[in-house]
């Protein structure tokens, strides 16, 4: 077996569970979230001896760490047939294609950390790609099956179909507002011909698509009788999957004991919290750089202290949409820590955000805070435009707008002699239309993805009801 660790949740029940089982269940039954009950440590001569390894390699070494429940060869086994040249070939030109997350230096100390190369052209696929491999692996042990639901506004949904597509024990079904996505993200998830795979295209909002995904969740019995699973940001695998690449990102860019940054494009405070994890775990990380867009609630966190979660109607549709996120969910599991992991303190807090609206750290949880090398920075459309338009006409390198988000707070936050690493999280192909409002210039389109516009596409459109969903779901999923 992998490791021997056990996890609790954040809201104080100590479940005892490995990590097998808490990979399929998503949340913990208090609702709260799964932690490790303590973060493996990992030494200075352990890394030196990692400088070498292959993606895959490192992966295995890393998540070995967290999966307790897993067999050791089964895990090398996800690790090896997930990162590979073949998934994640839309490295930009010159970068070496061996290489999963190649680093590119911008600037005296500033770089790029591209993790963007996978199928869906976004951060997503490096972890959601691992869990498809691993959950095929784990309902296959258990002989079950799992139907997945959830709602995409763009790129979660198609990153989740594109891990899933094929595997067995597996159907994805993925609603998202009909005509309201990218011609390029429609493309990608409507043009999959997989039977597995089942397009839901809603006459409505994301958010009347998100409350269907909840409404259906709620009803325990149809939960339970369809196998009705999730793959959204809080699963503690898609965290752990996500520790991997700042370690890849240190070990390319850091001598032996050196601290380095990383800013980080961030929305639901996923991909930011596994840097934190890495860090928990011995990697020398100097500061880890929140980038908010025009939805500046974490901002405003490591600023002065007030979490203060927006409603939807304060929530702003920005041109790097992925960030629009006013709720973050993992948040919770870095709160956890700042508060010393004490769940009733956790539990207070979020009950004054639940009766006023936000909480305020003040005195010593405070101090921990201010100690923990987080710092954060806003970017809005005028900033994205100007800095994407910079990286082009300059360095003649295209970036989408949610890296030019952390690139622009990189370059205010960053501290001075230390280097630095902007998380690339999507590529510019995405996003063309802005891309042309900042350069004059369409993005090019990655070979893998060239005749994605021209392929058929097929969805099931229908109106806005629970009930419409839930019998599709019964029809398809009775074989
Ligand atoms: C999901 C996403 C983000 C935000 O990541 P979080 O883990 O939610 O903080 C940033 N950029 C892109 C392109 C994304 O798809």
């Amino acid at each position: 077996m992998a490791s021997n660790i056990r996890y609790l949740s954040t809201r104080g029940e100590s479940t005892g569970a490995s990590y097998d089982e808490i990979v399929l269940r998503g949340l913990a039954s208090d609702g709260g979230l799964f932690m490790p009950e303590s973060y493996p440590q990992v030494t200075a001569e352990t890394l030196e001896s990692w400088r070498k390894l292959p993606y895959a390699e490192l992966a295995f070494e890393v998540l070995r760490l967290f999966a307790s429940g897993i067999d050791e060869a089964a895990l090398k086994e996800i690790c090896r047939s997930t990162y590979t040249e073949k998934t994640y070939c839309n490295a930009r030109e010159g970068d070496d294609p061996k290489d999963i997350t190649p680093v590119r230096w911008l600037e005296d100390g500033i770089g790029l950390l591209e993790l963007s190369n996978g199928p869906t052209l976004a951060f997503k696929d490096m972890a959601m790609q691992y869990l498809g491999a691993l959950f095929e692996h784990l309902l296959a042990r258990e002989g079950k099956t799992l139907n997945i639901l959830g709602a995409t506004s763009g790129d979660t949904g198609s990153a989740a179909e594109y891990a899933m597509r094929g595997r067995k024990g597996i159907r994805v079904f993925m609603l998202s507002p009909y005509g309201r996505m990218s011609d390029f993200q429609r493309a990608q998830m409507y043009s999959l011909e997989d039977p597995n795979i089942f397009n839901i295209a809603v006459r409505g909002t994301f958010d009347q698509a998100q409350d269907i995904v909840k409404a259906v969740s709620n009803d325990h019995a149809f939960k339970s009788a369809h196998s009705i699973g999730t793959v959204n940001s809080i699963n503690w695998a898609r965290v752990a999957a996500q520790v991997v690449y700042y370690f890849k990102g240190w070990l390319a860019a850091a001598e032996k004991g050196e601290a380095i940054s990383f800013a980080v494009p961030s929305g639901n405070f996923g991909d930011v919290l596994a840097g934190w994890i890495a860090k928990q775990m011995g990697l020398p990380i100097a500061s880890l750089i929140v980038a908010t867009n025009e939805n500046d609630v974490l901002t405003e966190f490591f600023e002065t202290g007030v979490y203060h979660p927006r409603d939807a109607a304060h929530t702003y549709v920005t041109s790097s949409p992925s960030m629009d996120i006013s709720r973050a969910s993992n948040f919770e599991r870095f709160i956890f820590d700042i508060v010393g992991r004490d769940p009733e303190v956790l539990k207070r807090l979020w009950h004054v955000m639940a009766t006023e609206g936000e909480f305020r750290l003040t005195g010593e949880l405070w101090e921990r805070v201010l100690a923990s090398g987080f710092t954060a920075g806003k970017s809005t459309h005028a900033d994205r435009l100007a800095t994407i338009r910079d990286t082009w006409e300059r360095l003649g390198v295209m970036i989408d707008p949610h890296t030019a988000d952390g690139l622009k707070v990189a370059r205010e936050k960053r501290l001075p002699g230390v280097k630095c690493l902007c998380l690339e999280t999507a590529q510019a192909a995405k996003f063309s239309k802005t891309i042309i409002e900042a350069t004059g210039t369409v993005p090019a389109i990655p070979a893998s993805c060239a005749d994605l516009l021209s392929l058929p596409q097929r969805c099931e459109v229908m109106d806005p009801e629970t009930e419409n969903v839930k019998q599709f779901i019964d029809r398809h999923t009775k074989e």
